[in-house]
């Protein structure tokens, strides 16, 4: 699996010798999900920004908020990619750290019908997860890997069978070594707990990469970040901008240290609201009860986590299981009439076309336009903690996200680039 020399190859500017009796550990090749990755020649860090639409770093950097970035970026990689749809959280993480597509790990929302279980289930539970991760398999060839995730919701996923330090912001102050690979998550970084609904809940996540980064001989290192500051902030609001401020200045300490550095982000983030600035939903499981009967069929939305507030739980993506006797080119029919539908889709074509699995998706897909939103009932959605006019994700609409390296990569003509491709990008394709 691995050699050892005399050279000190993995020292990564910082001066450290790796393993017992100094000797250097080389890694080969490491292959997961049938994609080889490159053993890093210097430490890797891997960013997933959570909402970042690609206009937040382009109006930050032109209000010259990223002076980092924007110094790297002549010599790095700047390119637009497309999400996994849907555009939520937990797909495109495990994609990300995976580097395939839900179909093959399974994680298709934050939130589904368990058809096993017969159970709406939230989906954080690594059981879910078919394929083993690019981080867990670098560790098991003798890598140093770090995970920091805002929420806690993710940090199973993300750690499944990862032997490294893997904690949350969220819990930072619960971290023990036997779970989380470190003692002492909150002492390791010197801040309070942040608030689960604030942007210093992101800035701890980058605040401890940089300290990880510093303390320990670490080869890859995956951090993710909450998008509580793009569900209420646009591209260019001073909020926004302080925001990508704050991670400019962790990003240039991080490549101080010599890491490559690879930002991509999970989903865009669009405003979902009407020309009075009011929420635009359509409430599909009202509409289905009307037509069907109450609690005929049911709607699921994949954007469902425990963390609601900033978005009252709505998205651009809706999946419908309907009862058995009501076929769905039927359904598809009369939901392709309803107001702001962008795409709606039978199991076997959205799966397809999305790369879905087809055991975890209803009969229907349901995808809106730019600037709407599906809810289940109108009742069910609380919007009371809806202090800024609503944005949120889950769409074809919110499919384009950056991918950006401080190194200039080879580029493939044609090809189509997946913010699940940042770990090939930085490991296979630096130029
Ligand atoms: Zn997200």
């Amino acid at each position: 699996m691995k050699e050892t020399s005399e050279a000190s190859t993995f020292s990564c500017g910082r001066g450290e010798a790796r393993g017992p009796h100094m000797e250097t550990i080389v890694g080969t090749d490491v292959t997961v999900n049938s994609r080889t990755y490159r053993w890093p020649d210097r430490p890797l860090v891997v960013v997933c920004i959570d909402g970042s639409e690609p206009d937040y770093f382009t109006r930050a950097m032109a209000a010259g908020a990223m002076p980092y970035l924007s110094r790297a970026l002549p010599a790095g990689t700047n390119r637009l990619a497309d999400s996994v749809v849907p555009s939520f959280t937990n797909p495109n993480n495990l994609s990300i750290v995976t580097g395939v597509p839900p179909a093959v790990h399974g994680i298709c929302g934050n939130y589904f019908y368990d058809r096993d279980a017969g159970a709406e289930v939230m989906m954080n539970d690594p059981k879910y997860l078919r394929t083993g991760t690019i981080l867990a398999a670098f560790a098991r060839a003798g890598a140093g890997v770090a995970v920091v995730t805002a929420k806690d919701k993710l940090r199973r996923l993300l750690g499944h069978e990862l032997s490294g330090v893997c904690f949350s912001s969220e819990k930072a102050d619960q971290t023990t070594t036997a779970e989380h690979g470190i003692a002492d998550g909150l002492g390791l970084v010197g801040r309070p707990l942040p608030s689960v609904y604030s942007a210093d809940l992101s800035e701890f996540v980058f605040a401890a990469g940089v300290r990880l980064m510093q303390n320990r001989p670490l080869d890859v290192m995956y951090l993710s970040t909450t998008d509580y500051v793009q569900h209420k902030h646009a591209p260019g609001t001073p909020a926004a901008n302080a925001f990508y401020r704050m991670m400019d200045g962790y990003l240039a300490q991080l490549d101080a240290l010599g890491c490559i550095i690879a930002l991509t982000a999970d989903h865009g983030m669009n405003a979902k609201t009407d020309a009075a600035g009011l929420p635009q939903v359509v409430y599909l499981q009202d509409v289905l009860d009307a037509w069907l009967g109450a609690g005929r069929a049911r709607v699921i939305l994949p954007i469902t986590d425990p963390y609601v507030v900033h978005h009252g739980a709505l998205g651009s993506f809706a999946t419908i299981y309907l009862p058995a006797e009501t076929p769905a080119e039927d359904a598809i029919e009369r939901l392709t009439r309803l107001p702001g539908m962008e795409a709606v889709l039978d199991r076997k074509e959205a799966c397809r076309r999305f790369e879905l699995p087809e055991d975890r998706v209803g009969d229907v897909i349901v995808v809106t336009e730019r600037h709407t939103v599906v809810g289940t009932s109108a009742a069910r959605h609380d919007l009371s903690g809806l202090d800024a006019p609503l944005r949120s994700h889950g769409g074809l609409s919110e499919q384009h996200v950056p991918v950006v390296l401080n190194r200039r990569t080879r580029r493939e003509p044609g090809a189509r680039v997946r913010n699940f491709d940042a770990f090939d990008l930085a490991l296979n394709r630096v130029a």
